[in-house]
């Protein structure tokens, strides 16, 4: 439940579990929850079979799809489709997990928590309907006031749960982020209040996306008799991807051939696997916008394995670009080559390949779905399968999608049933004391 490690640092299992070939063939007919407890059981040793088993069914219960992430096969493309939880994007399979886990280990410590946290649209919602209705939970969500799209903030403000709170401040998404930070970096109220956040630096987080890639690995290659598979994963902050690393170290040599690391113009990460050089640039708004970071918080951790699992070395790396705002990684080049490649999309390319594909195949990609194909098509092998990761749904970002296909989307139900219900939002001024004294007077108390 911690987020950061006391140190500062992200925190990893001391080792990662292989999967010998037999287990992984043993796994084929698997459905995606009886995986979701194979993969997680290897990594979880303090929580008794039955329970997990029920954690783990709770929690993808609720997406509408049968499969949880089917695959789309255009021609031989494979789009693996993560967007059919309750906020229509891959976030949810995360985090409906992480709050039924928080949730049951609160109920076994006879817990609380208060969860605070800034969003510009995705995660906050995702949040949200993870752990709306939660007993020992309550959570704080802050948005910038009337600057994120009208579906986001209906999405947030809808949920009718009395822990849900969704604070609009006036200004940015970083000057909401930064009265975040400011308020975790006071300890006491911290602690006093039993303040968490529900960041991408979760390690839950990163272990329930790796099940995806094993279960598409197990599809993929069934349906073509390919036995090696590449993926092209939309990158932000880094947390997806890397549980595509995991993945690919867990399972039998040769299982995964390439993660192809996609970005918008936001593109630190693909410069830092083609030349090295990891340093911080401006953040650009794009029709991708869950990917407009520069920082990614999820790199440390890919560190230390380039960094031959040497803390000190991760130490002295992540300090050097906090003061410098950059890495110069040139001497790792063919390490990092060895387990990524990459490319940046502009956004030009987005919009072409989302009308490409439609008039190819009559089938609708997302803006940060359209990142991950575009470069797909620049990273392909022969005899080697690529997925796709489709990270959101389409009408979820209506407006670029409908300029590019040129007619209106139709909404899934989840979302056209957000039209008229009543919603709830507090605006206030992003002040750091009027923040805490609304936590202070809404927040759970308890051991
Ligand atoms: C969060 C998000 C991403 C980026 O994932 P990271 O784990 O931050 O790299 C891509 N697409 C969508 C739709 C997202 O919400």
């Amino acid at each position: 439940m911690t987020g950061l490690a006391e140190d500062g640092g992200l925190l990893l299992p001391r080792a990662i579990p292989r999967i010998d070939r037999a287990t992984f063939e043993s796994w084929q007919p698997l459905s995606y929850s009886k995986l979701a407890y194979e993969v997680m059981s290897r990594f979880i040793d303090d929580i008794p079979t039955t329970d997990l088993k029920a954690l783990i069914n709770k929690s993808y219960d609720t997406f509408t799809d049968e499969q949880i992430v089917p695959h789309v096969h255009l021609d031989d493309l494979h789009i693996l489709e993560l967007f059919h939880g309750p906020t229509l994007a891959f976030k949810d399979i995360a985090l409906q997990f992480l709050g039924n886990l928080f949730e049951y280990l609160l109920a076994k410590d006879d817990g609380c928590l208060n969860i605070l946290g800034a969003t510009s649209g995705d995660t906050g919602s995702a949040a949200i309907y993870g752990v709306k209705g939660k007993e020992r939970i309550r959570i704080f969500i802050l948005h910038p006031h009337q600057r994120i799209s009208e579906v986001q903030e209906k999405q947030m403000t809808s949920v009718a749960d009395a822990n849900v709170y969704n604070l609009a401040v006036k200004g940015t998404f970083d000057d909401a982020q930064a009265a975040v930070k400011a308020i975790f970096s006071d300890i006491e109220f911290k602690s006093k209040h039993h303040l968490g956040a529900i960041n991408s630096i979760n390690w839950a987080r990163i272990l329930a996306q790796v099940v995806y890639y094993i279960y598409s690995c197990l599809h993929v290659a069934g349906h073509e008799k390919n036995s090696a598979v590449s993926f092209s994963v939309p990158t932000g902050n880094f947390g997806d991807i890397f549980a595509g690393y995991i993945a690919k170290k867990m399972l039998p040599e040769g299982c995964i051939s390439k993660l192809v690391l996609a970005t918008n113009s936001n593109d630190i990460l693909s410069r830092f696997v083609n030349e090295g050089d990891y340093s911080l640039g401006e953040v650009a708004a794009t029709s991708s916008p869950s990917m407009d970071i520069q920082a990614a918080s999820n790199f440390e951790r890919y560190l230390y394995y380039l960094m031959d699992r040497e803390p000190d070395l991760v130490r002295e790396a992540m300090l050097k670009f906090s003061v410098d705002g950059k890495l110069y990684l040139q001497n790792y080049l063919a390490h990092i080559k060895r387990d990524f490649a990459a490319s940046s999309i502009s956004e030009d390319e987005v919009e072409q390949t989302i009308a490409r594909y439609y008039q190819d195949y009559h089938y609708i990609l997302d803006p940060h779905t359209a990142v991950g194909v575009r470069a797909a098509e620049q990273h392909r092998d022969q005899g080697v399968a690529m997925v796709c990761l489709a990270t959101a749904h389409p009408a979820k970002f209506g407006a670029t999608v409908e300029q590019a296909i040129g007619r209106q989307l139709d909404l899934p139900p989840s979302l056209s049933e957000l039209d008229g219900k009543p919603t709830r939002c507090e605006v206030m001024d992003c002040s750091i004391e009027e923040l805490m004294a609304y936590i202070e007077s809404h927040a759970l108390n308890g051991s």
